[in-house]
């Protein structure tokens, strides 16, 4: 079987809406599908309905990744199989939003201040539309006006730590996102651990903190993870007693990144859904 648990959709910086992500899972032969936006589960019910509406063979697991903030970085933890209307999970949420809100603002002002660009947070909100804003749309605006040619380069030059457009991370700590995922019923899952490029020494450390908060897993296989970094993972996965989880990151269609592709584990390592009873068996 085939698990995706981590994708995007334009409910927050993903380019294909949760309709189009669907088909394209589907299509993909994607067995079990987590819609995963960033701090919002607005695109959960669509996909479903979309699900519902035409019999896919495809099962959804609800899903979320919340930003949150360790050691002064950036820290996603993916949140799945947990009750997205669960008053504290829904509160929990609107805050992000309006985190990501008062954040946008804040970046516009640093890059208005370079004179180089105008109009940063209507721009970059009208590009948004409905979604939850990120610096993906920031990014896209900056390539609109002519700043950057692409997307890395507007991290590279604008958005990224330390950079003009960066604003020190705003987000909560590990903790209290793990524990919004629990009282929901879910699990928490470390979302893209070498994504953060800590060295080994850090890697354990945050391995160590994301457990002693509570955390569940490690997303231990993506579409682009080398052999030896799928081996580091699932190897501190076993030191650490954590699950694992799967999932792509999928944001748009590219050669590089797909569906479903690739998330496979190093070891013999215990994934996630063995605690869903209906996939306890799967492998
Ligand atoms: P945000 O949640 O608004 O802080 O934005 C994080 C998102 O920006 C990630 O999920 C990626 O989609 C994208 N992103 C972060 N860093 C980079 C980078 N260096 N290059 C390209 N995209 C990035
Ligand atoms: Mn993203
Ligand atoms: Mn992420
Ligand atoms: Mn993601």
């Amino acid at each position: 079987m085939i698990f995706d648990l981590h994708s995007h959709s334009t409910v927050s910086d993903g380019k294909l809406t949760p309709q189009e992500l669907l088909a394209r899972a589907v299509e993909r032969k994607v067995d079990v599908l987590a819609l995963t936006d960033h701090d919002t589960t607005n695109g959960i019910a669509l996909v479903q309905k979309e699900i519902d509406d035409n019999q896919f063979d495809i099962k959804l697991i609800s899903g979320v990744e919340i930003s949150t903030c360790w050691e002064n970085k950036d820290i996603h933890i993916v949140g799945l199989n947990f009750d997205k209307d669960h008053p504290a999970m829904v509160s929990y949420l609107e805050n992000q939003s309006d985190i990501r809100e008062a954040r946008a603002m804040e970046i516009g002002r640093r890059l208005e201040k370079t004179k180089m660009v105008e109009d940063v947070y209507q721009g970059s909100k009208a590009i948004a539309g409905e979604g939850q804003i990120g610096r993906g749309h920031i990014a896209r605006y900056l390539i609109e006006q002519g700043l950057v040619k692409n997307n890395a380069s507007a991290f590279k030059k604008y958005l990224a730590r330390g950079k003009v457009g960066y604003v020190p991370s705003p987000w909560p700590d590990m903790k209290s996102a793990i524990d919004v995922i629990h009282q929901a019923g879910g699990q928490a899952i470390l979302a893209h651990p070498m994504g953060y490029k800590l060295s080994g020494k850090w890697l354990r450390k945050l391995t160590i903190a994301f457990k002693v908060a509570g955390g569940d897993g490690l997303e231990a296989a993506g579409c682009q993870l080398a052999p030896p970094h799928r081996q580091h993972l699932a190897a501190l996965a076993l030191e650490y007693d954590l699950l694992v989880s799967a999932g792509s990151d999928f944001h748009f269609p590219s050669s590089w990144i797909e569906l479903g592709r690739n998330l496979y584990f190093a070891k013999d390592v215990t994934p996630v859904w063995t605690l869903w009873p209906q996939y306890a068996d799967a492998s």
